[in-house]
């Protein structure tokens, strides 16, 4: 890496990062899109990096899509060439989780929205079906509990209720119950200035009802790292973590031992990036990039040539 300095990249060195990279790891939301908006030249960058040979991967922390809705949506935004195999979410991970680590033997109860459901079911894992609408006269007294549930799963679910707080810390209850978080996330911006509240948030309200800590999953967990190195066999030293959000993506590029870069199209800015450098404790530390740029356009020069 380059030290965790946040050096301003330019021509030269990124010529020098990229020849010395063989894989490249794309953070999505604020670094190749802005919600619904490809950032400019991004499509471009990622399509020369191939052509360059190197391989790519996309390490998002939003769990509301399966990978095949992911392959829609780059296509969509004018990503022309990228396969399901290359897209790692956070409830693909968490799933694959629940079934190669894990090895969950019984159901899990999942808080969370299709996309998380769908990635379940794809990799065989039996969730708990909850009734699209509550019936008359079920409540905390009475709701029922399925016996088989060895597993709670947060994410992000714009269908939390009271009802489904209550269900999970029960669930928890039993300290054989495995409790996982997708992703870690506070909260996310939409468009016009407005934030939603990330996964995080979620999951805080539940670890503060069973007194339990969850297993993250998500950034800046190692496990997306894991998982993807699995299926690809990537050497840390020979990638690159591209992100925009300091105590995720570039949290999680420390903790994999891979080189990082904050681009500013996104949530962090220099400033807090300068200041997690100038810390004296060694996690705040983690959280500063090796590099810094303004956008990933500003690799399509060099490419480019
Ligand atoms: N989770 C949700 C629900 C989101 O809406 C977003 C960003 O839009 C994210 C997570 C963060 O995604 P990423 O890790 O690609 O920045
Ligand atoms: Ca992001």
């Amino acid at each position: 890496g380059g030290g965790r300095g946040c050096v301003a990249l330019r021509g030269a060195q990124i010529r020098d990062l990229l020849d010395a990279k063989h894989n490249v790891l794309f953070d999505c939301d604020g670094v190749i899109w802005n919600g619904e908006t490809a950032v400019a030249g991004a499509p471009e960058v990622v399509s020369l990096l191939k052509q360059r040979g190197k391989r790519v991967f996309f390490v998002t922390n939003n769990c509301t899509r399966p990978r095949e809705n992911y392959v829609q949506k780059f296509s969509r935004l004018g990503f022309a060439d990228v396969a399901e195999e290359e897209i790692f979410s956070s409830a693909y991970c968490s799933a694959a989780y629940l079934r190669d680590v894990a090895r969950l033997q019984g159901k899990v109860y999942a808080i969370g929205g299709g996309g998380v459901l769908k990635e379940l079911r794809d990799a065989g894992v039996p969730v708990v079906e909850e009734p699209a609408e509550q019936e008359e006269g079920t409540s905390i007294y009475n709701c029922p509990l399925d016996p088989d549930v060895r597993a709670v799963l947060v994410g992000y679910d714009e269908s939390f209720t009271f009802m489904k707080l209550a269900k999970a810390c029960c669930y928890l209850r039993d300290a054989e119950c495995l409790f996982l978080a997708t992703d870690p996330d506070p909260w996310h911006p939409l468009r016009g200035g407005r934030i939603t509240p990330g996964s995080g948030s979620l999951t805080a309200a539940l670890e503060t009802a069973s007194s339990r800590k969850a297993t993250v999953i998500g950034k800046p967990s190692r496990f997306m790292f894991d998982c993807i190195s699995s299926q690809f066999d990537l050497d840390p030293s020979r990638s690159l973590m591209i992100g925009d959000r300091l105590e995720t993506d570039i949290l999680f590029g420390s903790n994999c031992g891979l080189s990082t870069v904050l681009t500013l199209t996104g949530v962090s800015t220099l400033d807090e990036a300068q200041r997690y450098r100038d810390s004296q404790s060694p996690e705040q530390k983690d959280c500063a990039p090796d590099f810094v740029v303004e956008s990933v356009a500003d690799f399509l020069q060099v490419l480019e040539e």
